[in-house]
């Protein structure tokens, strides 16, 4: 029941993709075929825990009623453009703001997550797009390293129906059709997210539709977000994309991790397993000032060890320590003239 007349006036370059289907991505872009792409299978036991890795701030993410905000079926995802203002921090002096935010899913029965946690795909996950305050523009960050960074969290079936959700897939009725859109009252988005915003897993990886640029920082969230079987199927079932299909299954397949180590800001191996007894921690999280600390203090050891066996070694011959040579004063002869 869908029109796609207008299906040939898109826009930039990157537009002419679809999942699972050709062209390959490589083709669209080149950097889908990199090295660090995501998404990624996340193995807690496999994590390195980072106690450096603190609670994540957000500031001005309750947005008034208005003005409303612009809500649209792009063909890919419905995707809620973000005014100015909503700010987010991954650490001191990494600071970002938030651009936009939409969400993949899967089909009735079909679960459609992008990331996994050991294996298992969760039912959807939302994903908000930042920019690194050191950019003006998204288009200067693309394949930069932490030029974008990507807050995601599993969405989960739960017994109640979710309020803050309610606010954006009440409306999805309204773009069914590719490529249209809707304006909703502006809401409270950090209430899309989990409430914990202090346990998640973080690395590096890429956007996960084309252009696929690398250098995009990922926080994923341990806790997920509560949805009912009802809002779940209305995400699923509601929107329509290219050649009259409907709009589902919009995820791309894991991508492998190529050495890449998944840091984690809480102890992940441990609790998460419960079948072992021993949990095992492969990796320790040691972040670069760690590593100039070690080394200072290496050398600080070094340097005193070699001061103390000078020491010893000047106490073992107290009176010249240049072996046989002593000092004996000239005899003097008289000479009797
Ligand atoms: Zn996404």
């Amino acid at each position: 029941p869908q029109n796609n007349a207008h299906r040939d006036k898109k826009g930039d370059d990157h537009s002419h993709w679809r999942y699972g289907g050709a062209p390959p991505w490589p083709q669209v872009s080149p950097a889908c075929a990199g090295r660090f792409q995501s998404p990624v299978d996340i193995r807690p036991e496999l994590t390195a825990f980072c106690p450096a890795l603190r609670r994540l701030e957000l500031l001005g993410f309750e947005l008034p009623p208005q003005p409303e905000l612009r809500l649209r079926n792009n063909g890919h995802t419905v995707q809620l453009s973000l005014p100015p203002g909503l700010e987010m921090a991954l650490g001191p002096g990494q600071e970002y703001r938030a651009l936009q935010l939409h969400l993949h899913w899967g089909a009735a029965g079909r679960p459609g997550s992008e990331h996994t946690v050991g294996g298992h795909r969760f039912p959807a996950e939302i994903h908000v797009v930042h920019l690194s305050t050191a950019f003006a523009k998204a288009d200067e960050a693309l394949g930069r390293p932490g030029g974008l960074a990507v807050l995601a969290a599993f969405l989960q079936e739960g017994p109640e129906e979710n309020s803050a959700y309610e606010q954006l897939l009440s409306h999805l009725g309204e773009i069914a059709e590719e490529d249209s859109e809707t304006w909703v009252p502006g809401l409270d988005v950090s209430a899309l997210l989990p409430s914990d915003l202090s346990r998640y897993f973080r690395y590096e990886g890429s956007l996960t539709t084309p252009p696929c640029a690398q250098g995009v920082i990922w926080t994923v969230f341990n806790q997920t977000v509560k949805l009912s079987a009802k809002q779940l199927h209305a995400l699923s079932d509601s929107l329509w994309g290219p050649d009259d299909s409907q709009l589902q299954l919009n995820f791309r397949a894991t991508q492998p991790l190529n050495g890449r180590i998944i840091e984690a800001s809480f102890p992940a191996g441990v609790d998460s397993s419960p079948g072992t007894d021993e949990p095992v921690h492969l990796n320790s999280c040691l972040a670069a000032g760690d590593i100039l600390a070690l080394v200072f203090g290496l050398l600080f050891a070094v340097t005193s060890i070699a001061f103390l066996v000078q020491m010893r070694r000047q106490q073992r011959h107290p009176s010249g320590t240049k072996g046989s040579v002593s000092y004996h004063p000239a005899e003097v002869t008289e000479t009797v003239a």
